[in-house]
């Protein structure tokens, strides 16, 4: 069952389409790498899943239900989008942050700190304090704590060494797998992504230039260069 499904969304900013007519579906338990260049509009699509922003045509939908407007209303159904920074307090500790974010009977803190190793110790550190990279994966704990149905995730590896990053993915890939999660994977890193993922979406100029399993385009990786490049 798809647990995300986008049928034919156009969206964008003011009169500028930065997503064209795009289908694309994720199962729960499956991860879907959303690959392209900068500007092909990867960002705009996680943004119209959460419900932050509006499609022009088209629509989404999250368990079979058409997503609403809300994007509260819209993670209560499980849909998270990592990292949303609108939600992370500067002045507060680590720790605060993730109180803040924890659900009635939700995992344990203690526990998601286990799954991330490197921001255990700095959990009395207020958050302003800490690095970019380091706020990256505090952003992931607390999506972990929301218990996600659907994750959506961009750009994890910005301002992370690829050391941290083939550290934060395999908790990606272990949601899906444990919790029955479905992800949608945005990542620069297009090896890591393609180890990471069972299916691969590469857009270009909003549109998709190559779909298909994520072992096809490992095989292939001279037809991903050119959808990333547009000469497909
Ligand atoms: P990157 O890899 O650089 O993050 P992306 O694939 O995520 O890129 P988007 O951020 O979705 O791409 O941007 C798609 C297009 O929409 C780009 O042309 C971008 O300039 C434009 N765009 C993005 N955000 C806005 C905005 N808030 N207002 C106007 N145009 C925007």
């Amino acid at each position: 069952m798809s647990v995300l499904e986008l049928k034919g969304v156009t969206a964008g900013y003011g009169h500028a389409a930065a997503v064209r007519d795009l289908d694309l579906s994720v199962k729960a338990g499956e991860v879907v790498a959303l690959l392209g260049p900068n500007g092909a509009g990867k960002t705009t699509v996680l943004r119209t899943a959460v419900g932050l922003l509006q499609p022009t045509s088209g629509e989404v939908r999250v368990f079979g239900r058409r997503l609403g407007r809300r994007v509260e209303k819209n993670a209560r159904a499980g849909v998270v989008l990592v990292p949303d920074t609108r939600a992370i307090f500067h002045q507060l500790t680590v720790r605060e942050n993730l109180s803040l974010a924890r659900r009635r009977g939700d995992l344990d803190i203690d526990a998601v700190l286990d799954r991330l190793p490197r921001l255990a110790p700095l959990v009395n550190r207020r958050v302003g304090l800490l690095s970019g990279g380091e706020q990256q994966m505090l952003a992931l704990a607390k999506a972990l704590l929301a218990r996600p149905r659907v994750l959506l995730v961009d750009e994890l590896s910005l301002g992370l060494a690829p050391l941290a990053v083939q550290e934060l993915l395999p908790i990606v890939r272990a949601l899906a797998d444990e919790a029955w999660t479905g992800v949608l994977l945005v990542e620069q890193h297009v090896d890591l992504a393609l180890a990471t993922a069972d299916r691969a979406v590469v857009l270009h100029h909003g549109r998709t230039a190559l779909s298909g399993t994520a072992a096809e385009l490992r095989a292939d990786r001279e037809a991903v260069r050119k959808a990333y490049f547009g000469d497909h």
